[in-house]
């Protein structure tokens, strides 16, 4: 009984004093006069700024808010969407003051500190001052080990100085801290982390560390294809086309749509090993899997062309053509064939009415993330940052297009 009074007793002085330190702290003594902090988020200047930040009016909703801020300079979230806002409309050097102004805030607790250092940090990043964005986005981490948004953005601002030791110690802590659904991205996002490095070495003129980063990417993630293509190039160099064509061979199983980036390579490796026929076998069987493979068709039509029977190359080339009217490299081939063989007219004409309703286009890689389009496969999305997010865009084939009313 006595128990259930202390308790009663205790939640009642904690009520109390909740909420007196509520009032304590609605109430706010500023130049000898008590002033409500609560009128602030009640004053029209707030509550109209808020509108027109709803209505995507932002230039209106800051001169509104930056009115309600000035009421009271301890109202910390109308500061934190107003430097925010600075930001977004490219004020950044107001942005940059307004948070640092926060910051000298005595009584800001850890939480507070961490989200204005985390908005510093952007504010620095947008204008381009590197050092000082790295900076604040350590303080964040520090403050809070675990804030994936500072990691996230620390890794960023490495990969973009091409820092990639630094960019794959972050991505190791935040492959360490993510849920389980999200470790298979983060393994591959280490892969191409680690595919960057052996090209360092590379270039460095180190094949064997790039050897060993390029195996390392695979342990990791085995569908890294420019991993894959990279450590057999540095196996051809070094006098290996076996183990080349191992390597290589492997992206044909784990990744078809991307088969093509091998060919030029696998046809020399055949050649150097046992001779071209190989290498045409590989094509058929590539169309054989897949009958609309344009590109295995576009690789043997120049094989034929590089043997000397333009006639052969063009079947190739036109059928390729077929599945993908929108090639530029399959006519540009085709002109060669064409006149290599004088211009005939029976197989122009076969050109013409194959192309009639052909569109060129020249960037069909897109983002899968945020449209970005690029007229060559990217590994790395030079918008949004993320890692093998290109597939291409097909426009419909030329049976298709030629069946739709003009
Ligand atoms: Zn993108």
């Amino acid at each position: 009984m006595t128990d259930t009074l202390a308790l009663l007793a205790t939640l009642v002085a904690l009520l109390l004093g909740l909420a007196v330190g509520k009032a304590w702290e609605r109430y706010k003594l500023r130049e000898g006069r008590w002033f409500d902090r609560r009128k602030v988020r009640e004053s029209p200047h707030y509550i109209l700024g808020l509108q027109l930040l709803v209505s995507n009016q932002v230039d209106l909703a800051i001169e509104e808010l930056a009115k309600a801020a000035a009421l009271d300079p301890a109202a910390l979230e109308i500061h934190l969407i107003l430097g925010n806002l600075y930001r977004e409309r490219g004020q950044v050097s107001k942005a940059v003051r307004l948070h640092r102004r926060l910051l000298q805030h005595s009584r800001l607790g850890r939480t507070e500190q961490t989200y204005v250092q985390l908005s510093l940090g952007l504010d620095y990043k947008q204008g381009g001052f590197v050092d000082r964005a790295f900076q604040a986005f350590s303080e964040v981490t520090r403050l809070d080990p675990d804030n994936k948004y500072a990691l996230l953005n620390l890794e960023r601002l490495h990969a973009e100085q091409q820092q990639w030791r630094e960019a794959r110690a972050i991505r190791r802590r935040l492959t360490d801290i993510a849920d389980e659904p999200r470790k298979p991205r983060d393994q591959a996002i280490l892969a191409f982390l680690e595919n960057e490095l052996g090209l360092q070495a590379v270039r460095r003129g180190e094949p064997q560390e790039a050897a060993a980063h390029f195996r390392s990417a695979l342990d990791l993630d085995d569908g890294t294809v420019p991993a894959s293509l990279n450590l057999g190039d540095v196996y051809m160099r070094s006098g290996r086309p076996r183990e080349a064509i191992a390597v290589w061979e492997q992206i044909l199983e784990k990744a078809p749509e991307r088969a093509y980036l091998t060919f030029d390579r696998l046809k020399t490796a055949y050649t150097e090993v046992d001779g071209p026929a190989r290498f045409v076998a590989l094509c058929r069987r590539l169309i054989e899997d897949n009958p609309q493979d344009w590109r295995a068709r576009l690789a043997l039509g120049r094989h034929a062309m590089d043997e000397g029977d333009p006639a052969r190359a063009l079947d190739l080339l036109l059928e390729s053509l077929g599945q993908n009217p929108h090639a530029l490299a399959v006519h540009q081939l085709i002109w060669r064939a064409l006149s290599t063989l004088e211009f005939r007219p029976t197989p122009v004409r076969r050109y013409l009415t194959l192309t009639r309703n052909a569109v060129f286009y020249l960037d069909p890689h897109v983002c899968t993330r945020c449209r970005y389009r690029s007229t060559e496969l990217l590994w790395q999305c030079p918008q949004c940052h993320e890692w093998n997010t290109f597939v291409e865009e097909r426009l419909p084939q030329a049976e298709n297009v030629e069946g739709t009313p003009a």
